[in-house]
């Protein structure tokens, strides 16, 4: 750890606070909304009028962003930009919708182009390696692109972030290749996307009790651990104050930090999965979309089965608790998971 880098910044916020149900208060500038399992951010620039909205969760977020406009900012309050960490569906949910309606821009790194303009997807998720039901139901995450180039500009190549100069990007690849990490030198607040995450997102226990820990990228989209790892590495040399990510709660102070630099230490123990279809070998990449997966691991038909029995299982349950909607929809996703034809329930 770099004492220097800790002793000469401004600490400006020692823990997050919850200002209104799942919308927290994390630093000077910084909000945070957790819907369902992901975070959206507001940040507000402290050296200039203006404001961006950062991510954009599930495609059913939109009503849910514009109520934490409401109370962060004003009802009806547009941002002068959308940023984008990575494309994920869990990002970039609700992009469409309001970049149609807001007629702003939405910027992202270049690498990230391509699943944002119908171009390409990402490679496939890979629920084999473990962990929880968040890595098994895997099979079920679109990774499809969606094309919304009209709104689409490349973020500045000099690192700055467009309406907040205060603030830098940095290239965080691995979970995702254009995938970004925002910070602030100032007082040391990192948004780190999905780059290190403040949650064990594989498992549902976790998801959904928030324990704060913090963990490698989601386990099961992660398709290039080296250059996860490094990632990790450089937002450790960062130093940070706050550590927010895509999912979990806000971390503060050396706690948050030494559980960083033990994850960057002891990346290939604590941050990655010991097999998968991309531990031996990585997806690669260029400008266009992946160049090369890595085949099928040999467990992935077995996972696949374990996990639709899990979920005819689950699903039945609920039917029978007067659940019907919810009950109906996993059992149906059971059946698709294994390439099935639905049966009328
Ligand atoms: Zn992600
Ligand atoms: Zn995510």
């Amino acid at each position: 750890m770099d004492k220097k880098i800790v002793d000469r910044r401004e600490v400006s916020a020692t823990e997050e606070r919850c200002i209104v149900n799942n919308i927290y208060a994390v630093a000077p500038g910084v909000w945070r909304m957790k819907d369902v399992f992901v975070n959206v951010f507001i940040i507000e620039s402290q050296a200039q009028p203006g404001w961006v909205l950062v991510d954009t969760g599930l495609k059913s977020s939109v009503a849910k962003i514009k109520n934490m406009i409401a109370e962060v900012m004003e009802p009806g309050a547009k941002p002068q930009a959308i940023i984008l960490t990575h494309g994920h569906f869990d990002h970039r949910g609700a992009l469409q919708q309001l970049a149609d309606e807001w007629r702003v821009p939405v910027y992202c790194h270049h690498m990230e182009m391509p699943y944002l303009t119908g171009k390409a997807s990402y490679p496939p998720p890979d629920p084999t390696v473990g962990g929880g039901v968040m890595a098994s139901m895997a099979f079920v995450y679109p990774s499809g692109p969606i094309d919304i180039q009209e709104h689409l500009r490349e973020l500045p190549e000099d690192g700055s972030v467009p309406s907040l100069p205060d603030w830098h990007w940095l290239h965080t690849p691995g979970h995702t290749p254009g995938h970004i990490s925002l910070f602030r030198e100032s007082d040391g607040v990192l948004v780190a996307g999905d780059a290190v995450v403040t949650t064990k997102q594989e498992s549902i226990f976790s998801v959904m009790t928030q324990k704060k820990v913090v963990s490698g990228p989601p386990k099961y989209f992660t398709p290039d651990w080296g250059a996860a790892a490094r990632s990790v590495k450089e937002l450790a040399a960062l130093e940070p104050n706050v550590i927010v990510s895509g999912h979990g709660h806000a971390m503060y102070g050396q706690d948050a930090r030494q559980a960083l630099h033990k994850l960057a230490r002891r990346f290939w123990q604590l941050g990655m999965p010991d097999h998968g279809r991309y531990v031996s070998e990585p997806a690669l990449f260029n400008d266009e979309g992946p160049t090369y997966v890595p085949p099928k691991s040999p467990s992935y038909t077995l996972v696949k089965i374990v996990a639709a029995t899990a979920l005819v299982v689950i699903g039945y349950s609920l039917y029978r608790k007067k659940q019907k909607t919810l009950g109906k929809a996993l059992m149906a996703s059971s059946v698709g998971l294994l390439g099935l034809k639905l049966p009328t329930l």
